[in-house]
């Protein structure tokens, strides 16, 4: 099984997206793109277009997206509804 190749279009749009302040918590340092529904059992990875940025500590941190989420729920937010601020940051 091997993994499709990003795209230049693809490259771009990550590199885009992880200019954005954190879509969970707003600080704006050293953001990762995060691809949604990413690490929930799927055996595919979620499109590379499906990406939100997050900082270390909502991404990979303890209570980030993926560990106990603690975060989201502080900050009242969901992979979806980072989705949508990230695609209004893109057409703003
Ligand atoms: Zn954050
Ligand atoms: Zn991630």
């Amino acid at each position: 099984m091997s993994k499709k190749p990003m795209t230049t279009a693809e490259r771009k749009h990550i590199g885009r997206v992880k200019s954005f302040p954190c879509a969970c918590c707003g600080r704006n340092f050293t953001s990762s793109a995060h691809h949604i529904r990413e690490g929930q059992g799927m055996s595919q990875r979620a499109s590379h277009w499906l990406v939100i940025s997050l900082c270390y500590d909502c991404h990979q941190g303890p209570q980030g997206v993926h560990g106990d989420k603690t975060l989201m729920r502080i900050y009242k937010t969901d992979e979806l509804d980072m989705l949508a601020k990230t695609i209004e940051l893109l057409n703003g």
